[in-house]
């Protein structure tokens, strides 16, 4: 293992200098205990020399070893080089005894005897890392001493001899024994770094997922923006700050225009290229260090913090609403998104980050009402109007049911003798706590709250109480007109409602007159079917409001239509209009041509009707001959209005008693 292996090194070359000076050290007492013996010769000059060399070679080599990293690159041979060392020290110093005359161990050179056997044993207690090392130093020096002992052939030399021989096996055992202890030891080491190190590894490795988990839960995977659960954060935050430091923090929230019908229209991955595109020009544009977020589907939010917050969003949303006009590429094709936006300011609008966010959506809501591709900014009356709609959708379910929400009557007459020949029911809710709810805000809550069904039906049912009684009242031949909006044909089956309603009163279907505005009539695709059905059945049709749109003319032909109903905007004051009079008078030869009555609305004077007479149109409605009204007061209206009808209604009394 090669980490064992420098471990080995490091023991070794650690304190090695310290063994050579060591080593220089005792040779040259050796050397001054023969001088001081006399004894020193021109053999100890000459053995004292070659053994400093041995120590200078070994100190060179070491520090070429350290120098060119050797002992950490090159442990085994740093190692063999190091033992080479020892073992010439090692040589030098079993020399010794030959140098000098008459060597008596156990007499009077008893101090190197010592010197020596010190040498020896120092090494295996102080080499225990590297055995072959410490053995090339101390055996020769052993062996040399025990040679010596035994060669002198005294019976106290041969006997410390053989206790010698005996040290060099106890010696080598428990050299090669440490030596495995310290292998092992230094093995348990490497393993116990090693799992540290995977320790550690696995720790940043987790620390490293963490962040990237962070970063996914906070970012939105398609544009790279924050995402919505980071906005809430981030808001929140901002405002809390706000709130200590006395300042504002402005919420723009914008939405892309017709972002689902290019997603249908041209898939999804041009409408991801399209997010990402609004993502990049709003991170281009906001640069002052205000969070950019994606909230969802083609919502994207933007929070101004710090000083100047309220102005510095107006300029924001003015740039990015005048980038959005630039077409957005891509694959070859482009497409101008139109893009509303909603400004809210805390503490100016809300005092807390879920009613500020509120507010922007309010503020976005009225900003893509009016269609305008501008920016928004919230205002009181908006939450007033939201919490109306709010209210309004919650009551209609079961104002539908109780028969709060109802039909209202207006009656139609003939211009020029004045008597009745139809009816128009339009939807009348009295609220208990927002008082009169227009028409409009209920058809509309309708369809938010998919009611557009139970709604018509309740008014198709309040039209056909009526038509049945009519005939009492000598009225058999008057229909009764009710209004379907266009986009009700795409929400269900008018036809099948119809038929369900006028067989459960046993009405015919020709007593109805269905309004339809020029819109259906403009969209084929949307209500075609229905409408050739709803002609079939034998209910009559009106187009209403006509000449605000572009009729097809083709299709008033292909679909027998009854009446044309010419919009309130061309009657009124039509007496001092004369461009009015010249544009009903159009209306008027398009529908004689066509075989369809005229109905003009909203007749107000004398004046204007008798002008309309005069033009040509048939039919009327106007708070010249009635307001709208209940029910329950049109036998009164009809008997005052009409007084034949009064009498033939008391003769028909008079006959179901007879
Ligand atoms: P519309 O179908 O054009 O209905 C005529 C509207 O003109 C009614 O308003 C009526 O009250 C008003 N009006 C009649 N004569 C005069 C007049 O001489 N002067 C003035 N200034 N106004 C007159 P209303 O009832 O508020 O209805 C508004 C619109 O709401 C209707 O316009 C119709 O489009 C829609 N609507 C009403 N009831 C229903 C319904 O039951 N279902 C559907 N889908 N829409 C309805
Ligand atoms: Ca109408
Ligand atoms: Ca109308």
């Amino acid at each position: 293992m090669p980490a064992v292996l420098q471990a080995q090194v490091a023991d070794i070359a650690d304190g090695y200098r310290s063994t050579l000076i060591l080593n220089l050290i005792t040779l040259t007492v050796c050397l001054f205990i023969l001088h001081i013996q006399n004894e020193a010769g021109w053999a100890n000059f000459v053995w004292y020399a070659a053994a400093v060399v041995v120590v200078a070679c070994r100190a060179y080599a070491l520090n070429a070893l350290n120098r060119r990293g050797k002992l950490l690159s090159a442990p085994q041979s740093s190692l063999t080089i190091l033992s080479l060392g020892a073992l010439a020290s090692g040589v030098v110093w079993a020399a010794l005894p030959w140098t000098v005359y008459d060597f008596e161990p156990l007499g009077s050179h008893a101090p190197l005897f010592l010197m020596m056997g010190g040498m020896a044993a120092g090494s295996v207690i102080k080499q225990i890392g590297y055995t072959p090392l410490a053995l090339s130093y101390s055996i020769p020096i052993l062996l040399s001493l025990m040679v010596n002992l035994i060669g002198n052939w005294r019976p106290n030399d041969v006997l410390v001899g053989l206790c010698l021989s005996l040290m060099i096996f106890v010696f080598i055992r428990r050299s090669i024994w440490a030596e495995r202890m310290f292998v092992s030891s230094q093995v348990a080491r490497h393993e116990a770094t090693t799992l540290a190190d995977s320790l550690t590894r696995a720790n940043s490795d987790i620390l490293r997922q963490n962040s990237r988990l962070e970063a996914l839960a906070n970012r939105d995977t398609l544009t790279g923006l924050a995402n919505r659960m980071f906005f809430h954060g981030r808001l929140a935050g901002d405002i809390a700050r706000a709130a200590v430091v006395k300042e504002q923090v402005a919420l723009l929230i914008f939405d892309v225009e017709r972002f689902q019908s290019i997603n249908d229209t041209l898939g999804h991955s041009a409408g991801d290229a399209l997010l990402r595109e609004i993502a990049n020009r709003l991170s281009s544009i906001v640069e002052d260090g205000s969070l950019i977020a994606r909230l969802g589907g083609d919502e994207f939010a933007v929070v101004v913090s710090g000083p100047d917050a309220l102005h510095r969003a107006r300029t924001h949303a003015a740039a990015v609403l005048e980038a959005s006009r630039r077409p957005i590429h891509w694959h070859q094709r482009q497409a101008v998104v139109g893009l509303s936006v909603g400004l809210a300011a805390y503490p100016d609008h809300a005092d807390n980050a879920e009613e500020l966010l509120a507010c922007a959506d309010m503020a976005l809501y009225d900003a893509k009402r009016a269609d305008r591709r501008q920016l928004r900014e919230f205002d009181p009356d908006l939450r007033r109007n939201a919490e109306r709609k709010r209210i309004i959708e919650q009551d209609l379910d079961r104002a539908i049911q109780t028969g709060a929400i109802g039909a209202w009557f207006q009656p139609q007459v003939d211009l020029t003798t004045r008597r009745i020949t139809g009816f128009e029911a339009l939807v009348r809710w009295q609220h208990p706590q927002l008082g009169f709810v227009s028409p409009p805000e209920i058809v509309n809550a309708a369809r938010t709250v998919h009611l557009s069904e139970q709604l018509t039906a309740s008014i198709a049912r309040d039209a056909c109480l009526l038509a049945r009684r009519l005939p009492e009242f000598g009225l058999g031949d008057v229909t009764v007109a009710l209004n379907v909006s266009p986009r009700e044909f795409a929400l269900y089956s008018v036809p099948c409602m119809l038929q369900r309603v006028t067989s459960a009163h046993g009405v015919a279907p020709s007593a109805l007159e269905i309004e339809i505005t020029e819109e259906a009539i403009l969209d084929p695709a949307l209500a075609d079917d229905q409408l050739k059905r709803l002609e079939q059945d034998g209910y009559k049709l009106a187009v209403d409001d006509f000449g605000m749109g572009h009729s097809s003319l083709a299709y008033l032909i292909g679909l027998k239509v009854d009446r044309l109903k010419i919009d309130r905007s061309f009657v009124k004051d039509v007496a001092r209009s004369e461009t009015n009079q010249k544009l009903i008078s159009a209306m008027v030869s398009l529908g004689q041509s066509l075989s369809l009555d005229i109905v003009v609305e909203g007749v107000e004077t004398p004046e204007d009707a008798a002008i309309l007479a005069r033009l040509g149109c048939s039919i009327a409605q106007g708070y010249l001959f009635a307001r709208p009204m209940p029910a329950s007061a049109l036998d009164t209206w009809i008997t005052d209005h009409q007084p034949t009808a009064l009498k033939r209604k008391t003769r028909a009394k008079h006959l179901s008693v007879a």
